[in-house]
Formats: structure tokens, sequence, C-alpha cells
């Protein structure tokens, strides 16, 4: 099998566009799927600290509603990811919780982002079985943070002009504070239309 597809990173404008729908047992989304997959195993063996629980299928630069979870986001050892289809986010639910949240293709940067604290969506399965689920907590923003990736957005942009909300990893994997007017401001890799609201 060919090397695994390079995830994209900002300013890259494929992760700035909404996905279109896609079809269950189609070749060409189940082919996405494989690539998804391999490419979120080879980012992990990459990257000591970090475990990849999710991907969207615009980060391998596919604007399809395409994403994969994880089976186990506690266990680096099991490598099952669960593709879902045209998910959508029916309601949410419960306080705003503020976690933090990195992605593949914004790299180093990490941010303490504000979500409903339960999520339900539907999606459908790879064979097309239609599936509602109810999440909470770290699944709940996973799938939100995934689904954004499918209309454009990106965790950044929930904390847009936000000088405290911004954290990078250092060499130990401890996150530590990013120095807002140094990395973030005026940086139009990461706001193409600017940081401020
Ligand atoms: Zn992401």
């Amino acid at each position: 099998m060919a090397k695994a597809k390079e995830v994209i990173v900002t300013p890259d404008p494929r992760l700035r566009k909404k996905s279109v729908k896609v079809k269950a047992r189609d070749p060409e989304v189940e082919q996405i799927i494989k690539e998804m997959i391999k490419s979120c195993i080879d980012w992990e063996n990459k990257h000591e600290f970090e475990l990849t629980t999710a991907m969207a299928a615009p980060q391998l630069g596919y604007n399809k509603r395409i994403i994969v979870v994880r089976e186990d986001m506690s266990n680096k050892d099991n490598a099952t990811f669960i593709p879902l289809l045209n998910p959508e986010v029916i309601k949410t639910e419960g306080k705003t919780q503020y976690d933090y949240e990195g992605c593949l293709s914004v790299p180093t940067i990490y941010g303490k982002v504000p979500r409903p604290a339960k999520v339900r969506i539907k999606a459908q399965l790879e064979d097309g079985t239609e599936v509602r689920l109810k999440a909470s907590d770290f699944l709940a923003r996973t799938l939100m943070h995934e689904i954004d990736h499918l209309n454009g957005i990106l965790f950044i942009d929930h904390i847009k002009g936000q000088k405290d909300a911004f954290y990078k990893l250092n060499d130990q994997g401890d996150l530590e504070p990013l120095d807002y007017d140094t990395y973030i401001k005026n940086n139009k890799d990461l706001y193409p239309d600017g940081e401020e609201n």
C-alpha cells in the first residue's frame, strides 16, 4: 500500500471550505476512509506525546462529509477507528465546558475551547446504516470538533481574540501558555480574514 497521505495544515484553503455529502458503499468514499485511518496512525507514530482521536476528510484535502473517530481514546494500542458519513449535530445540551483541544491541521497550537457538555448526532455507518448517538464530555467535544471541519470551522475560531486561551506543547509534553501577541495576533495563516471579531 502507498505511503500515508500527509495531513494538510493552515492556511490551506481546503480547510475553510464546506464539504459535500457522501453516499455509503461508494468505492471512492471507502478509499478515502482507508487513507484517513492510515494517516491517523502514521501521524501518531511520529508524535510521541499525542494520540490521534479523530480526523475529518478535509484534513487530507477531500471536501467530503466523512469523519473517523477512535474507538478507545485512552488506549494507544487500540488503533480501531469508526467511520461516520454525513454526521450532523441534532442537539447540544448541558453546561458549557472549557477544555484543551488540538488539531492535526493547526500544528503545535492548542486552545482552551468552550463546547456544550453533551451532543446528539446522527450519521451513517460505512454500510449505510443510520445511527443516532448521544455523547458527553471528551467524545462530545471530539465529534463537534470534527463536524466543524466539515463546515470549514477550526477550533481556533471558537477562541478568536481570547488572549489567554492559546497554549503550546513544550518539550516535556506539557501544555504551556502561548504568547498571543507573538504567535496569534495578525497571524493570517490561522485567520485569513483577521483575528478580530
Ligand atoms: Zn481538527
